[in-house]
């Protein structure tokens, strides 16, 4: 007897082949098939007479099969099927290619639909590869006479196959139980779940195709609300240190600063005193383009924090992001009575009871640190660290404050649907007398009058980056590596600058004085890799100086542009490509026009085209197949019915039954 948990192999269709190709979509049983869903319908519904067709139109004809025979084209070494199919008034012609085994299917005499398009030669109209479909009394259509799914066409698996797999199994979608309450289905206008199954493979109709797939994208989206629900009801269940405002200490310290806080900073580190002061954890993003002044926002809330007689740990993405946080925590808070500790997988400095700010990369949460008086986590430009991370830095009964720092700008849905209830703080405003850094794209012509300004720029005392796509040369590849332009810049065209290399391969301690060095002005040009891709500050560098560009995204190149630009000085951001594809010039075109980050990952997401749309795989979110992250409605309307359920209490029931 089949159910919904019978194992695909059991099925007489799926052979060892199909059976591998199968479990590579992750489909091992009955039910994992039914919830691998149709992208879309081809609608042959409509049978056409074949003596009104035209050229070029989509159609499902019906008629007898009058003639059929195969042959093979020697010159063209294929095999070509053709017949002759015939209905009231008239006969078409039809040609498979390459299906010889069509002959012992398709006889003459049969009525059949076939489904495809009409296209000519000099004989005239004739249908192409169609779909087919013998007729027998009775019996219902799967692949023409109807709205017929097309599944995305991946591991070797046709949609003709998998219609012929699904459809007769359908009938077992009856065994699905729902796992929404009947009032949430009534309310929110949800059809059955079983029902969904059926219609979003074989819909009687569109309408009901639409009803299926919103059934099936609620589905979705609702038990991701659903968990990340339970998780803050646990997150408000659990207390965190109230750390109460201190105006005076805050008020000095801000007005000792080498600079005026823009009013953007001045609100966002005003929420998130005000998070701090309460006993439930903060959970807030602090969201800000490239060169926005993020860090000084992160460090009054660790002030505010230390003087409290709390700790906090900030965790950077690299490890010359965390030192350069490191040097600049310790630079503002010199005059503070606060101890401050840097942790990396190849770097510790001395780290006690007494220490109130631990910085460090991901080594701060694998390396048993004792956090005996955490009270605040801060994460600079990650957007995988969810709960897990969380709950590894919670080693004692309070919940640390949680507050993450990014340059991605995130759409407000998408914020929604990944952190549910995450409080957010913006900072659109740039610090005072920033200018706007003109970008370029160099021509192979224009190499050398970029390098004479290039050096202009270093005799103004001015300092620039070089980044290339690799390390070292590679044979095969026409790709700059660092090692090479490094030999090139600092031997043939700069022989007289100061000329320094970055790169992931160098011990960490190199690293680290190449950094200081170059903060130290001591070096006119730092030829790197995307080491120095995030949060990397030397203000006093003007030049960006990006060889094949067209190898890295534009987030990726948005990034680089952000490490100049962040002094008072006019920058420059200059692009070398090796490709001139259409899709490479529109990417840096949109470099050069685009206003900020904001503008430009809608851009991004234009140029790379829906199928990338909804990028949840870079958010840390299972992959939606239905929901579009973009449908805030919907997201709304999940968001609601899962705290409806979650106040019934029903959350738990609703997740063991939606798993199985
Ligand atoms: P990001 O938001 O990219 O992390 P940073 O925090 O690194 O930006 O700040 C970029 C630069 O701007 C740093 O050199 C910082 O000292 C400086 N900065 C931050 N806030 C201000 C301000 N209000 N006025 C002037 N400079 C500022
Ligand atoms: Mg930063």
């Amino acid at each position: 007897m089949l159910s919904l948990s019978t194992k695909i192999e059991e099925l007489n269709k799926v052979g060892p082949a199909y059976l591998k190709r199968l479990r590579q979509l992750k489909i091992e049983t009955i039910r994992d098939l039914f919830f691998h869903f149709p992208h879309r319908y081809d609608d042959f519904r409509r049978i056409e007479p074949i003596s009104q067709l035209k050229l070029n139109q989509k159609a499902v004809v019906q008629g007898v099969i009058s003639k059929i025979n195969s042959r093979r084209t020697w010159q063209k070494r294929m095999s070509l099927t053709e017949a002759i199919v015939e209905d009231k008034n008239g006969s078409l012609r039809i040609v498979w290619f390459n299906q010889p085994y069509l002959e012992k299917t398709l006889k003459k005499g049969q009525t059949v639909n076939l489904a495809g398009k009409i296209v000519s030669d000099k004989e005239g109209l004739y249908l192409a590869n169609p779909a087919y479909e013998i007729i027998r009394p009775g019996q219902e259509f799967t692949h023409t006479g109807r709205l017929v799914p097309v599944y995305h066409q991946t591991s070797g698996l046709t949609s003709r196959y998998l219609r012929f797999l699904i459809k007769p199994l359908l009938y077992l979608s009856r065994q699905i139980a729902d796992f929404l309450p009947e009032t949430i289905k009534k309310e929110f206008q949800l059809i059955d779940l079983n029902q969904a199954i059926e219609q979003v493979h074989f819909p009687k109709n569109l309408a009901s195709a639409e009803k299926a797939r919103h059934r099936l994208a609620f589905n979705e989206l609702f038990l991701i609300q659903l968990n990340l629900l339970k998780e803050k009801e646990k997150l408000d269940q659990s207390q965190s240190k109230a750390i109460p405002f201190n105006q005076e200490l805050i008020k000095s310290f801000v007005e000792q600063l080498p600079f005026q806080l823009t009013d953007d900073q001045r609100k966002a580190a005003w929420q998130i005193f005000q998070d701090l002061a309460k006993d439930k954890p903060m959970n807030r993003l602090l969201n800000g383009d490239v060169g926005s002044g993020k860090t000084i926002v992160a460090l009054l809330a660790a002030l505010e924090t230390a003087q409290a007689g709390y700790q906090t740990a900030l965790m950077a993405p690299t490890e010359v992001l965390a030192e350069q946080h490191f040097e600049t925590f310790k630079n503002l808070l010199k005059k503070e009575k606060v101890k401050i500790g840097l942790l990396t997988g190849s770097h510790k400095t001395k780290i006690d009871k007494k220490t109130n700010i631990f910085i460090g990369t991901h080594a701060l949460i694998q390396k048993n640190v004792n956090f005996g008086k955490l009270a605040l986590a801060i994460v600079d430009e990650q957007h995988r660290f969810g709960v897990l991370q969380r709950a590894a830095l919670q080693k004692n009964i309070h919940q640390p404050h949680f507050l993450s720092m990014s340059a991605t700008p995130i759409p407000r849905s998408l914020a929604l649907t990944i952190y549910g209830d995450l409080d957010i703080s913006i900072l659109k405003e740039m610090p005072k007398g920033r200018r706007k850094i003109i970008t370029k794209i160099v021509q192979p012509t224009e190499r050398k009058a970029a390098y004479n300004f290039i050096k202009k720029q270093v005799q103004e005392k001015k300092q620039v980056f070089v980044i290339c796509p690799l390390i070292d040369q590679s044979d095969k590849l026409a790709v700059k590596s660092v090692s090479q332009e490094y030999e090139k810049l600092s031997k043939k065209i700069f022989p007289e600058l100061k000329i320094a290399m970055l790169h992931g391969k160098l011990k960490a301690d190199e690293k680290e004085s190449i950094m200081k060095n170059f903060k130290a002005r001591k070096i006119d040009i730092l030829v790197a890799t995307s080491v120095i891709e995030v949060g990397i500050d030397v203000p006093n560098a003007t030049v960006m100086m990006i060889e094949g560009a067209d190898r890295f995204g534009l987030a990726q190149l948005h990034q680089f542009r952000g490490r100049i630009g962040r002094g008072q000085d006019q920058s420059y951001c200059f692009l070398f490509t090796e490709s001139a594809g259409t899709k490479t010039n529109q990417r840096l075109q949109a470099l050069l026009k685009a206003k900020d980050g904001f503008a430009l990952a809608e851009k991004d997401l234009e140029i790379r085209g829906p199928g990338d749309f909804s990028g949840s795989r870079q958010w840390g979110l299972p992959d939606l197949t239905m929901a579009s992250l973009g449908d805030l409605e919907l997201i709304q309307k999940s968001r609601q019915a899962a705290k409806q359920v979650l106040e019934k209490k029903l959350a738990e029931n609703i997740l063991t039954k939606a798993i199985i």
